[in-house]
C-alpha cells in the first residue's frame, strides 16, 4: 500500500509517518528532510535550496521530482510520501512514476488543522539530533526532560524555517499551490480527510481505521 499524507505545515504529518514506519514498516518519504539533507551538504544546489526553505517557499519541482526518483525507481511497495507532492506537476509526475512501476496510490490522508493552531504547532517544533523524532514543547515533550525517549540522546535541533514570518508565508504557499491537490484527489476518489486537530493518538487512530479498512478491500 503507498499513500500521501497532505496537510499545511505543523499539520502533524511527519509525526504520523514515523508511527506508520515503526507499526506498519511502510517507508517515510520526506521530501523536507531530503533537502534539509541536501542543504546541509553545502554544495551549490544544497546553497540555493537552504535559500528557497528559509523564504517559506517551494523548492523547483524539478529538484523533488528527482529526489523521489531516486527513492522509488528500485521498485517497492509501502511508500509514505510525507510533503509530497505539493503542486498539481509534482502530482501528475507521481503518477507517472507510479504506472511506470506498476505500483497504485491507495489512499490520500488529509489531516485537517486550523491556522491558529499552526503557528503554535510549528513555534513549539523541535526533533532529535540523533534518530529525528519529533517533539513539541508543549504538546510532545519526551518523557524524561532533555533525553529523547526513543534514542536517550540529548542533543535536539530546532529548523531554521519555524519561525512565524516564515511559517505565513509556507501557509500561503500551502493554500496557492498545494491545496488544489485536495480537490484533485477527491476527484480520483482517493482522498481521506482526517481531524488533525485531535490528540497525536487520536488521529493516528483514525487513520489505522482508514488504511485497515482499505486492507480489507
Ligand atoms: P513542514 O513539515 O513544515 O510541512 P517540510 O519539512 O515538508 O515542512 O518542508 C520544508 C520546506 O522544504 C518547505 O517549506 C519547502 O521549501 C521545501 N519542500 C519540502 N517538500 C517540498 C515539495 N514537495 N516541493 C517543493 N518544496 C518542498
Ligand atoms: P508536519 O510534518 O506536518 O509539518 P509535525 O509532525 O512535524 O508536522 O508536527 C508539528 C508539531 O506539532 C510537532 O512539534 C509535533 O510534536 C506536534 N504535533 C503533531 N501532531 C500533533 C497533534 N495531533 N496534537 C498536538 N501536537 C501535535
Ligand atoms: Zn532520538
Amino acid at each position: 500500500m503507498n499513500i500521501i499524507l497532505l496537510g499545511p505545515p505543523g499539520a502533524g504529518k511527519g509525526t504520523q509517518a514515523r508511527r506508520l514506519v515503526e507499526t506498519r514498516g511502510m517507508v517515510q518519504l520526506s521530501t523536507g528532510d531530503m533537502l534539509r539533507e541536501a542543504r546541509s551538504s553545502g554544495t551549490e544546489m544544497g546553497k540555493k535550496v537552504a535559500e528557497v526553505m528559509d523564504s517559506g517557499n517551494l523548492v523547483t519541482d524539478e529538484i523533488v521530482i528527482g529526489l523521489i526518483e531516486e527513492k522509488i525507481s528500485g521498485g517497492g511497495d509501502g511508500f509514505i510520501f510525507d510533503g509530497f507532492p505539493r503542486t498539481l506537476a509534482q502530482a501528475d509526475a507521481l503518477e507517472e512514476l507510479m504506472n511506470r512501476l506498476g505500483q497504485t496510490l491507495d489512499a490520500v490522508i488529509e489531516l485537517r488543522v486550523d491556522d491558529e493552531a499552526l503557528i503554535d504547532r510549528v513555534t513549539g517544533r523541535y526533533s532529535c539530533a540523533k534518530c529525528g523524532e519529533v517533539y513539541h514543547d508543549r504538546t510532545k515533550p519526551p518523557a524524561k526532560e532533555g533525553v529523547c525517549d526513543l534514542c536517550g540522546s540529548t542533543e535536539f535541533v530546532r529548523r531554521a524555517d519555524d519561525n512565524e514570518e516564515s511559517l505565513r508565508q509556507r501557509l500561503f504557499a500551502y493554500y496557492k499551490q498545494t491545496s488544489p491537490l485536495i480537490g484533485y484527489y477527491h476527484c480520483k476518489g482517493k482522498l481521506h480527510p482526517v481531524d488533525g486537530m485531535a490528540p497525536i493518538e487520536e488521529v493516528a487512530a483514525s487513520i489505522d481505521r482508514i488504511l485497515d479498512s482499505l486492507d480489507r478491500g
